[in-house]
């Protein structure tokens, strides 16, 4: 059986898609810890040029969401969107997605999934965050 490559993705020092799954990229500062997403050569705390590679988990908690009615170069309206924190610390914005069983709340656990952005050729692979009681993964 033939495997489907892995897609391209959105950004290259953010997002990795392997397998169907995507991961996260960032860093960590070794001089004062700073966690970031996503990669970057200096730390945005302290300056710092000694930073470490990072892989996260995918795991986050729900922050804040709203309905977004404008589309963007990639997405057609209306989408939700909010800010997530990452179990390593970082928030950042990200499509969000609900489930029936879990529907938005302040701190409802979430996990990273593929979003799929544009058709053929063009299509890159970014990632949205959803309800992490949905699917098989939960
Ligand atoms: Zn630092």
């Amino acid at each position: 059986m033939e495997t489907m490559p892995d897609p391209k993705p959105l950004r290259t020092d953010a997002v990795l898609p392997v397998e169907g799954r995507v991961v996260l990229l960032g860093s960590r500062c070794r001089e004062c810890g700073q966690v970031l997403f996503p990669r970057y050569a200096t730390c945005l705390a302290c300056d710092g040029a000694s930073v470490e590679a990072l892989e996260f988990a995918g795991t986050a908690t729900l922050v804040s969401w709203t309905r977004v009615h404008m589309p963007t170069m990639r997405m057609q309206a209306p989408f939700d969107a909010g800010y997530v924190r990452l179990t390593e610390g970082p928030l950042i914005y990200a499509p969000v997605r609900a489930a029936p069983a879990a529907p938005f709340r302040v701190d409802l656990p979430m996990r990273v999934v593929p979003l799929m952005l544009g058709e053929g050729d063009d299509a890159v692979c970014g990632y949205q965050f959803a309800a992490s009681s949905e699917g098989p993964h939960a």
